[in-house]
């Protein structure tokens, strides 16, 4: 029977973009397939930070950041703590992530037209010893534009493929069977879905209208991850954390349901590492939700004081942006599946930033008139500010007894005591005039301040909670919000997807988050951030490329 095409993509996300766009250009026929309808072309990408993680890049090396190979690859098996036999792949998928992010991932990716906003972030900062988690140095650079601004260069690239009939996308077309014969993949079949104009990232109809099969010589899984479908990550929960949380809110779209991680699995693909996930512990509940239960991360500076549910100060070395899984183990120790930040405005200001292009209108606008403001702006971002005063999880109050008391009231557990608080809070305080410090998280602060992107635009200069002056004082409700998947199918370098006997399945190839962005999990348990979407373009360029060779 003929075929419909050379390859076929299954998502429309960056990986699958970014391997369909290499699909194309080496000459080959490819079909995108996505359940979700043509304005949601991106996927996942499209509403992120756009982080990514370089290493040695001439943005750090203006800030006067030293970074090498060996540095990143030291923080990198630090963090990602390999340690079972089906490390085996992840761990070659780490050392030549590395090694592009380190080398070609940036000029190529400027070669399309991408840009890169000059301060250099400093995200996971660790606290242990050397060889433990985290980055020694900053590496989080933000691409001006944000998501789309990622998303940008391949969807071009992808419509030049469809003008000249090298790609075809097919939306609305949800893929329910991988089709393999004798071990060989041959195709897939499906629903088609009603069309659906709601908004980008909004749920969408599943009703079906008819069905389809298409055939192709290769198959390209690059669907996803789990974190919108809360019934499977409760399934996935790692027993080290403890039981799953009752209450979660979603940092992802509902298309991100695993279904398609189940429908390969059926067919015979191995998938490992599937108790590793990327969960933020600084989740808030978005005031103006776009797709269900839909939770925002706050991306913190050093400053804010960070308390357990029952009002215990977190242990050093959990400050905010130190060690997200290491936060969540404790906070899930406690017995509650929340925990809260206290501030002032002056941190706020400063060292609040929320994960999300829509939540940045200033760098996905790519405007700096407003970008600018950052540095300058007499109070917290716009977006920030929306949330502190419309956010359900903030409380904004002049003096700490009404705080402490409006914390108990929306939580409703009536577990924090003033006194217990006040005593933590007065004691950091009085470090802050002691210039040589007992308190962890204070010689952070001035850590911090040592980095001038920090100084610029990401940490309040150091000063007493309690001081009216920095007022008013802010609790923030911190929820568990579910992100990324971190394992996937199990795949060679050339991102061919590994059967259960232990042979290559002809045709099968992942990448991005259904891949664990590589091998089954490239990031092992932990990441340093800015590793996903870099994920993605490494994943799918190394499976686009292999599949386009392979098909004769
Ligand atoms: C708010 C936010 C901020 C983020 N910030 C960052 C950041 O700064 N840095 C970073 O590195 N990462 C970040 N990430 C993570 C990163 O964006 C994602 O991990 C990545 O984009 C995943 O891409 P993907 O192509 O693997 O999957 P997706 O983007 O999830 O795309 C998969 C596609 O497959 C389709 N699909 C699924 N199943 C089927 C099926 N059965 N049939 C047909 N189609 C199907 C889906 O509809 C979807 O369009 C962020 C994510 C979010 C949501």
């Amino acid at each position: 029977m003929a075929e419909d095409a050379d390859v076929i993509v299954v998502g429309g996300g960056l990986a699958g973009l970014v391997a369909a766009c290499e699909i194309a250009d080496a000459g080959k026929r490819v079909i995108v397939i996505d359940q979700e309808g043509e304005q949601n072309l991106g996927g996942q990408a499209f509403w992120s930070f756009g982080g990514l993680f370089l290493v040695d890049s001439p943005e750090q090396r203006r800030l006067g950041i030293k970074d090498s190979f060996d540095l990143a690859m030291q923080d990198w098996l630090g963090t990602a703590g390999f340690d079972r036999d089906e490390d085996l792949w992840p761990k070659k998928w780490a050392e030549a992530y590395v090694a592009f992010a380190a080398g070609e991932k940036r000029d190529w990716l400027r070669a399309m037209g991408h840009r890169i906003f000059p301060v250099v972030g400093w995200a996971e900062r660790g606290g242990y010893d050397a060889m433990g988690h985290g980055n020694s140095v900053p590496r989080f650079h933000v691409t001006w534009g944000t998501g789309p601004g990622i998303v940008e260069p391949f969807e071009r690239r992808a419509r030049e493929a469809q003008k000249s009939g090298r790609l075809i996308f097919k939306f609305r077309h949800r893929v329910d069977a991988l089709n393999i014969t004798n071990g060989t993949v041959e195709g897939v079949s499906g629903s088609i879905l009603e069309p659906d104009n709601v908004e980008r990232g909004q749920s969408s109809s599943r009703k079906v209208t008819g069905d389809f099969t298409l055939r192709a010589q290769a198959v390209i899984v690059a669907s996803g991850g789990i974190g919108g479908n809360h019934d499977l990550v409760r399934q996935n929960w790692p027993k080290r954390l403890g039981t799953p949380p009752k209450f979660m809110i979603s940092g992802v779209p509902e298309h991100v349901d695993g279904r398609m991680i189940g429908i390969t699995e059926a067919a015979g693909a191995r998938l490992i590492n599937r108790d590793r996930m990327w969960h933020y512990v600084e989740g808030i509940r978005n005031w103006s939700p776009i797709w269900p239960r839909h939770g925002i991360r706050i991306l913190p500076g050093p400053s804010s004081m960070w308390f357990d549910a029952t009002g215990k100060r977190l242990p050093a070395p959990l400050f905010p942006g130190s060690d997200t899984l290491g936060q969540l183990d404790y906070i899930m120790s406690t017995g509650h599946d929340y925990s809260w930040f206290i501030l002032t405005q002056s941190i706020i200001k400063k060292e609040f930033a929320l994960s999300g292009s829509e939540q940045n209108p200033d760098l996905t606008g790519k405007s700096w008139r407003m970008t600018i403001k950052r540095a300058t702006n007499k109070g917290a971002p716009a977006p920030v500010e929306a949330f502190k005063q419309k956010g359900a999880d903030f409380i904004v109050r002049d003096n700490l007894a009404d705080l402490v008391s409006a914390m108990n009231a929306l939580s409703g557990d009536n577990l924090l005591q003033l006194d217990h608080i006040k005593r933590q809070i007065e004691a950091r305080d009085r470090e802050m005039t002691n210039p040589y410090v007992k308190d962890a998280q204070v010689m952070n602060i001035h850590n911090a301040r040592r980095y001038i992107g920090d100084k610029l635009i990401r940490t309040a200069k150091p000063h007493r909670i309690l001081d009216l002056e920095h007022g008013p004082l802010i609790a923030v409700k911190l929820n568990i919000l579910t992100r990324k998947t971190l394992g996937g199918f199990e795949t060679d370098l050339d991102s061919r997807v590994f059967g259960n006997d232990g042979a290559v399945i002809k045709g099968l190839y992942a990448a991005g988050e259904a891949a664990g962005f590589g091998g089954g999990g490239v990031h092992g348990y932990r990441s340093l951030e800015g590793t996903f979407l870099g994920g993605c373009l490494f994943s799918g360029r190394n499976a686009g490329r292999a599949a386009a060779k392979a098909a004769g």
